[in-house]
């Protein structure tokens, strides 16, 4: 990728599991599927905030194929969403761009149906939110749960932190296990001096 002049690192950041929590329902585990099911990420908010006081961007970069899938409508999806940064507010902390990949290659809904460049584990929308933001991905951190999160982010030329924890079904819980990172915690809060380190360094 080319550099781009003034360009800066940027603090890349997974959704479901990293800050909201994932949710055990019924049919097992999943991200939240209501707006009143969101909760926080007990801690996340300093993460954030942390990268807020310090101008490093937060850029969010989540899967969502529930619309898809059919599992919700788009408005449900955006309410989530919009819940997710709601709460995070609240306690001072903010999200500075958001990029999504709403599509999944085996959706129901046909206008979502596609083999896209998006979709964690490919790079996509971190490379497009490189362009347009003017960030430096070699300065980069990709802060994720899942061993897709840190393939995209090692993908883009990111460092790579996983966040370990087993709210979610047993398979994908395994995987993060073993993923290849340059950095795993097991704790959020875990995120900051690893987070500081990078950017000292970069
Ligand atoms: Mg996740
Ligand atoms: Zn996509």
């Amino acid at each position: 990728m080319k550099i781009v002049p003034g360009a800066r690192g940027a603090l890349y950041i997974d959704r479901d599991g990293v800050i909201n929590r994932m949710i055990k329902y019924a049919h097992g585990w999943d991200c939240p599927q209501k707006p009143q099911d969101v909760q926080l990420v007990k801690g996340i908010e300093k993460v954030i905030s942390w990268a807020n006081k310090q101008n490093i961007p937060v850029v969010e970069i989540s899967n969502q194929p529930g619309v898809a899938k059919r599992n919700m409508s788009q408005k449900t999806s955006d309410a989530i969403e919009g819940k997710v940064h709601q709460l995070l507010r609240e306690k001072g902390a903010v999200i500075d761009n958001t990029y999504i990949c709403f599509h999944h290659p085996q959706a129901i809904v046909s206008k979502l149906k596609k083999v896209c460049d998006c979709r964690k584990p490919k790079p996509g929308l971190l490379l497009k939110a490189a362009r347009e933001l003017r960030i430096d991905l070699e300065k980069s951190v990709f802060l994720g749960d899942k061993a897709n999160d840190v393939e995209a982010g090692r993908r883009a030329g990111c460092k790579t932190i996983i966040f370990i924890h087993n709210e979610d079904v047993e398979h994908k819980v395994e995987e993060a296990k073993y993923a290849k990172t340059d950095y795993k915690i097991v704790k959020i809060s875990e995120a900051i001096p690893v987070i500081e380190n990078i950017f000292k360094s970069a």
